[in-house]
């Protein structure tokens, strides 16, 4: 893998990552929470440990939103132009969402599944063959085994 491959910026280019490695799993989110937040149909994230996103310029900066589980939600983003780089989901610091539009080539991370597809958009068709959930899914049953133990891995720490 090369090592500019993940590299990511947001839209000013102030801040500027790098995912050190491929992300252990890749959400197309078409949940009402990611259409509002990104004023787009669906939000495609890549999940991955938050110590393989390599800050190589900037300074992210946390906000807070609201959810209606009360459980927290976290975005960091650009300070001076806002985009949202990436989500902590829970707080948990070490598996953030990286938000795959802001990759130089988010083509490498296509979404493995599409979730929370009960508010698709109806003009929006998913792709031939991909793997759709109404709301979650199994992740036992949908992630690659390496993945699962990378997973494992950071919630022991
Ligand atoms: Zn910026
Ligand atoms: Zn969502």
């Amino acid at each position: 893998m090369s090592e500019t491959k993940h590299s990511g910026s947001c839209h000013c280019g102030q801040v500027r990552y790098r995912l050190t490695t491929a992300p252990m799993f890749v959400h197309a989110c078409h949940c009402r929470d990611c259409q509002k937040q990104t004023g787009g149909p669906f939000a495609v994230n890549a999940l991955i440990e938050r110590d393989r996103v390599m800050v190589e310029a900037g300074v992210p900066v946390r906000t807070e939103q609201t959810t209606d589980s009360g459980r927290p939600h976290d975005i960091w983003r650009c300070p001076a132009c806002q985009t949202a780089l990436w989500s902590d989901y829970g707080r948990r610091e070490v598996m953030v969402f990286v938000r795959v539009m802001t990759l130089e080539d988010p083509d490498r991370c296509p979404p493995d599944v599409h979730i929370f597809t009960r508010t698709k958009r109806p003009f929006f068709d998913l792709p031939p063959g991909a793997k759709a959930f109404d709301v979650f899914y199994d992740m036992e049953t949908e992630w690659p085994a390496d993945s699962l133990a990378r997973r494992k891995a950071i919630l022991s720490r």
